[in-house]
């Protein structure tokens, strides 16, 4: 956390990346931003002007132009921190870049903490801790799916739900609470009927939540797959051909540099990740047969494995015995068949009959590698990806939910055993400090207000 006095200070940084670009953004926020920039900028007079206008003139240190820029205003509280804000576009040179935080931070203003502006706008409350940490997700997604689940989660995602809930519990730990107040009264203000209900239906959404979990984590993490065959089956060929495919879609795209994760893949918007790929890469000595029990116990953690063999050098009876092992291991897979270049007519027949789902490549050749991408798409359920449902992509909420679940039964065993007050309140205040991790609301403040909200304490 940054103490009161860095919460005063501008803060400034640059928001594109690194290196050369046509332009670059320098951000600025605070409540001198406005007054620190005009320091530096020679045309309008910043000070004055209107909030959300852009405006162009140059950046002088002294006498010397540094650039002709164009700076955009946001008046607080109608910005991203909801303090004063300033966004200066600069040509994206390096050195004019650092000449202008140079000079920025000369006339008052401090370089910025990593996430300090998405921290200041959590604290200013522009949205809350889940929504915050979704920015930082959705900064970092890489495909079209983790993009959907960030975006989702940064407009609100399952934030409000569980905020709609929470504040339902509160309103019950309330009741009770109050009833401590008058124990030798014996008067009941909160249905426990109706508290169970709402305690189910809580356990209800946060069990989905929970299970969504393992479909976020795919979607922002890719679904772990492996390629399984003997050595030299062409495992580090396709992993190649499939990755230099990639690579060439991406250079492709003019003006993109984007670092490339050497076992990623991205297929029709969904990462696949590929496990152990070290390991493929110097097969030397490495033994990757099915039978080998460490392979075994990788290959059980895959979401999806590529059974690969080489047309020429695999009989009937192998390919059934492997296949035999994988239907055991109940992992999603598919049979590759590798080397169709210099594959016999017979055997290719053959293996249609027994296996008609057989695919076919030659990953030397890159052969028929659309087909494989496109079943390897067809066998994760996409449908699952594309649902409106939220998904629970981040750790730290997984954890909280966790620990909501086990309250939440708490309370339930609580009220099945008749527990007295005290103790189910407790129960219930444990959900609702978990609950509200999610969110980063405060529980005891929450359930402070709630009180005095609705009860005239002196009466
Ligand atoms: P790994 O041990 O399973 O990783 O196998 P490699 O990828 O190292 O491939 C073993 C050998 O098979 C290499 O010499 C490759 O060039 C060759 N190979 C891979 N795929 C094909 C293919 O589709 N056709 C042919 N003819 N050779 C291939």
């Amino acid at each position: 956390m940054f103490s009161l006095h860095e919460k005063e200070d501008t803060i400034v940084a640059l928001a594109t990346p690194q290196g050369v670009g046509a332009i670059a953004v320098i951000r600025l926020s605070g409540k001198d931003a406005i007054k620190i920039c005009n320091r530096i900028f020679k045309g309008k007079d910043l000070e004055k002007q209107e909030s959300h206008t852009i405006h162009f003139g140059t950046i002088r240190d002294g006498d010397r132009i540094i650039d002709e820029v164009l700076v955009s205003l946001f008046i607080a509280p109608k910005s991203f921190t909801k303090e004063n804000a300033v966004e200066i576009s600069t040509h994206g040179s390096s050195y004019i870049v650092n000449q202008v935080i140079k000079l920025l931070i000369r006339n008052g203003a401090r370089p910025a903490k990593p996430g300090e502006f998405t921290q200041r706008a959590f604290l200013n409350g522009q949205f809350d801790l889940a929504q915050a940490e979704a920015v930082a997700d959705l900064i970092h997604a890489d495909s079209e799916t983790s993009h959907q689940a960030a975006l989702n989660q940064m407009r609100g995602g399952f934030s409000g739900e569980i905020s709609k809930l929470r504040a339902e519990l509160i309103h019950f730990a309330s009741m009770i609470e109050l009833e401590l107040d008058f124990t030798e009264e014996d008067v009941e203000f909160a249905s426990r009927d109706d508290l169970r209900i709402l305690v189910e239906k809580l356990l209800r959404v946060v069990e989905q939540l929970i299970s969504s979990f393992d479909l976020g984590n795919v979607i922002k993490n890719g679904v772990p797959t492996v390629i399984a065959g003997k050595p030299n089956a062409g495992k580090s060929t396709l992993l190649n051909a499939l990755l230099n495919e990639e690579k060439a879609i991406v250079s492709d795209i003019a003006g993109t540099t984007r670092d490339f994760i050497e076992d990623e893949i991205n297929i029709g918007g969904v990462i696949f990740r590929f496990i152990d790929t070290a390991g493929l890469r110097e097969t030397t000595d490495v033994i990757e047969s099915i039978g080998v029990s460490r392979t075994q116990e990788k290959m059980k953690t895959a979401s999806l494995i590529l059974y690969l063999f080489d047309l020429g050098d695999t009989d009937m009876v192998e390919i059934n015995r492997d296949i035999n092992k994988l239907e055991n291991l109940g992992v999603p897979f598919l049979k590759v068949a590798n080397k169709l270049d210099k594959a016999n007519d017979q055997f290719v027949n053959e293996l249609k009959i027994n296996h008609p789902d057989t695919i076919f490549i030659s990953a030397g050749q890159k052969e028929n590698l659309e087909d494989l991408k496109s079943q390897i798409l067809a066998l994760v359920n996409l449908d699952k990806f594309k649902t409106g449902n939220t998904i629970v992509t981040n750790i730290r909420h997984y954890d909280s939910l966790v620990k909501t679940r086990e309250s939440l039964l708490d309370v339930l065993n609580g009220l099945d055993a008749e527990v007295t007050n005290d103790f189910l309140a407790m129960d219930i205040r444990r959900s609702l400090h978990y609950l509200g991790e999610i969110t980063g609301e405060i529980t005891t403040d929450d359930l402070l207000a709630n009180i005095f909200s609705k009860f005239c304490i002196g009466k």
